[in-house]
């Protein structure tokens, strides 16, 4: 079911039951109010004729019936009725009707001194008065009886008036209340129109925005933001393969010609050695490329290898392997106190191994000496890690772009590389949950801080 239709439907429910409720209340207060109005009326009628009975010498039976029937306050099918202490009828405002009682509630009368009945038509009220002629304990029983013919048509009429105005009312907000659901969800409606025909080949295409400030624009904004990012992240992955296959061309190419000149022309032992050199560098670059496409392509998985990695002695481990392999590589490490060992961090030892050779050797690469300088520190929450060099450094405007992939600075172009290890780099850091920046002067070095959050 629609939620226009949900909606509809679940507030004239709830209309609906406030309607029957407020009109049982009104209903019942006034037939609670018509019965305690008319019982009082007719208690009223009982204690005077009783009055007029056992008090007033002068009336007698007959006076009073004229009286009864003749009063202004005389009611509708009214019958009154008196007996004596010992059940006796002493007096019945009827003359040419037998009076009609129940005789056992004579006896609850006298238990009770005041019992009040109401059926469908009639209402009655029956008390027990003492005598004030007789010896004391002796009592009297009035009872009066009698319909209420206004009160209760009266009653009737309210009823259907309730009831006319309980279908006219949940009518009203069946209708009012699917035009408003309608309403407030047509933007909905919209966006769901205009997302359909948003599909890879026009991500550029956004949703209005409308005044900006509701949940249905709030909506709209946040789609947006998704699909700038989306968007951003297509061109991304567009550029990131057409640097990838103009890479991985330029080798091949260099290969095929080789194979081809070795295939077409008798050459000497000599050629042939240079051309299976030349072969040999190209496949090494091919595997070096390959190799950082593959690390930038793997997913991180989230959560998974994450151990505590002792930053300092992780660093240690990387400078003696580098020290055993490259000679020529010089690492300084600023003094790491023993304390300091203990700057532990939630990681991947491969990940973060990966990341600091990759920077250690960027620095002693692009630096004449080929010296690098690392210094390890900590803030309340994060370990920071500085490898600085003092090398070529890297132009103000291309700062900002060396972490993207295959960019190189023009002034590092005579040096090996792919361009792609500090792309590397960066997705390692971001996947620790740290970031990673770079300060650096042209001409005279860099340095490169890494931020990790500690354990
Ligand atoms: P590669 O070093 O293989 O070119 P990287 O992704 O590691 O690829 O670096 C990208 C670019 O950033 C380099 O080509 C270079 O221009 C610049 N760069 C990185 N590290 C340094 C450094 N320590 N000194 C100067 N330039 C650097």
């Amino acid at each position: 079911m629609f939620i226009r239709y949900k909606l509809a439907l679940l507030f004239s429910l709830v209309v609906a039951g406030l309607l029957t409720l407020f009109s049982a209340v009104i209903y019942q207060i006034s037939a609670s109010y018509r019965e305690e109005e008319f019982l009082g009326r007719l208690e009223n009628k009982a204690r005077t004729t009783a009055r007029y009975l056992m008090d007033v010498k002068e009336i007698d039976n007959d006076l009073l019936k004229i009286i009864d029937q003749n009063s202004l306050t005389s009611l509708f099918e009214e019958q009154v009725l008196v007996f004596d202490e010992h059940n006796r009828l002493l007096y019945s405002s009827l003359d040419d009707q037998p009076p009609q009682y129940d005789p056992a509630l004579l006896a609850e009368v006298r238990e009770e001194k005041r019992v009040e009945q109401s059926s469908a038509k009639i209402d009655l009220i029956a008390l027990a008065l003492p005598s004030s002629l007789k010896a004391s304990g002796s009592e009297y029983v009035v009872m009066a009886s009698a319909y209420d013919k206004f009160g209760k048509s009266k009653l009737i009429y309210l009823r259907n008036t309730l009831m006319i105005c309980w279908v006219v009312g949940v009518g009203l907000t069946v209708v009012v209340s699917g035009l408003l659901a309608g309403l407030f969800l047509r933007p909905i409606a919209t966006i769901n129109t205009q997302i359909q025909q948003i599909t890879a080949q026009n991500l550029k295409e956004r949703l209005p925005e409308g005044n900006g400030r509701d949940e249905m624009a709030q909506l709209a904004i946040n789609f947006n933001q998704m699909l700038n990012r989306l968007n951003l992240s297509f061109e991304q992955q567009k550029s990131f393969v057409s640097h990838a296959s103009h890479e991985l061309r330029t080798p091949l190419a260099a290969m095929k010609t080789d194979i081809q000149s070795g295939l077409e022309e008798a050459l000497s032992s000599e050629e042939y050695r240079l051309i299976l050199r030349d072969l040999f560098q190209d496949t090494q670059r091919l595997i070096g490329l390959t190799n950082g496409l593959l690390q930038l392509a793997r997913p991180l998985d989230p959560v998974l290898r994450r151990k505590l990695i002792s930053i300092p002695e992780l660093l240690l481990d990387i400078y003696a392997e580098l020290s055993s392999l490259r000679k020529a590589q010089k690492l300084v490490f600023e003094p790491i106190l023993d304390e300091r060992r203990e700057l532990l961090v939630p990681g991947d030892e491969a990940l973060l191994k990966t990341l600091f050779t990759n920077l250690i050797d960027n620095a002693c690469k692009y630096s004449p000496t080929h010296e690098a300088f690392i210094r390890i520190g900590s803030d309340a929450s994060h370990c920071l890690i500085d490898i600085e060099d003092k090398g070529i450094g890297i132009p103000p405007e291309d700062q900002e772009r060396v972490f993207g992939p295959f960019f190189r600075a023009n002034n590092a172009l005579i040096y090996s590389g792919y361009g792609i290890g500090l792309a590397v780099s960066q997705r390692i850091v971001e996947w620790h949950g740290g970031s990673i920046s770079l300060r650096s002067t042209l001409g005279q070095g860099s340095t490169f801080t890494v931020r990790l959050p500690l354990s």
